[in-house]
């Protein structure tokens, strides 16, 4: 409890860090957290894909279109290492990245599940089923398990103060972008927007979005996340949302076309 204590307490200060910062207008820095890694491969598909490796393999994909756009990309790790949630979350606000984008691939006991979930965070869970994912998706925070009468860890309680309700209307705005650039460009079903506790989306200072792209769980699918086409296919779609996402960021922020990096046309 005290080793975890300490870790809330250094969230915290960071987040104040964060604050006390100079914020820079227009949109230009995403940071790009492949989930799992070392250690901690994540959810492994009947054929041996694992999570840790598809996943990383198409946020490299996704930084190189958007660095290729004129935006500072930054991955939370660009190989094969352990990570924990606090250490990714640090590096989007130690970046004061305009959107944290943090990639996934999902799995199911219904075999039979397949396609995109886009999700955002929240304290409560949209259903059951985005329950689960956010439960999966925190085993490497080793807590948030209810106890049998319900109630959460308290230090759940302690990161839920750290959500950030300024950035919930953006990164909502970013999640229906993905949702419908996936829906559109994957080749596969969307399931659609939900939200759900996940605990390396508490305590960024920015839009922030967890993106399951796809089921591994599911041994066809699984299959065509192997595929190079649909790697690129998925991440070509992302990157349409996250520039259609910036055009609108820029807008309401009253930066010029000139001082727009995404600018469209740009
Ligand atoms: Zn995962």
């Amino acid at each position: 409890m005290k080793e975890r204590l300490c870790l809330a307490l250094a969230a915290l200060g960071l987040v104040i860090g964060a604050h006390a910062a100079a914020e820079s207008e227009r949109f230009d820095t995403v940071v790009i957290d492949p989930g799992h890694g070392g250690e901690d491969r994540g959810a492994q598909g009947p054929g041996g894909l694992n999570e840790k490796e598809v996943v990383l393999a198409v946020a490299r994909r996704l930084g190189a279109r958007l660095q290729a756009a004129g935006l500072d990309v930054v991955l939370t790790r660009n190989s094969d290492r352990t990570l924990s949630l606090e250490q990714r979350t640090s590096i989007a606000n130690d970046a004061r990245a305009d959107l944290f984008l943090s990639i996934h691939a999902n799995s199911a006991h219904v075999s039979s599940a397949r396609g995109a979930e886009i999700y955002f965070v929240s304290l409560e869970a949209t259903d059951d089923q985005a329950e689960l994912v956010a439960q999966r998706e925190n085993e490497a925070f080793g807590m948030l398990a209810r106890t049998a009468d319900g109630a959460r860890d308290p230090l759940f309680e302690i990161l839920a103060d750290l959500i950030a309700t300024e950035h919930l209307k953006e990164s909502n705005e970013f999640a229906r972008l993905a949702e419908k650039a996936l829906a559109n460009g994957s080749g596969s079903p969307s399931r659609g927007v939900k939200q759900a506790p996940f605990v390396v989306l508490m305590g960024v200072q920015m839009p922030a979005s967890l993106i399951e792209i796809g089921f591994l769980s599911n041994a066809s699918e699984e299959r065509t996340l192997r595929s190079e086409a649909q790697r690129d296919r998925i991440a070509a779609a992302i990157a349409a949302a996250v520039l259609e996402f910036g055009r609108r960021f820029d807008a309401r922020r009253g930066v010029s076309d000139e001082q727009s990096i995404v600018r469209r046309g740009g």
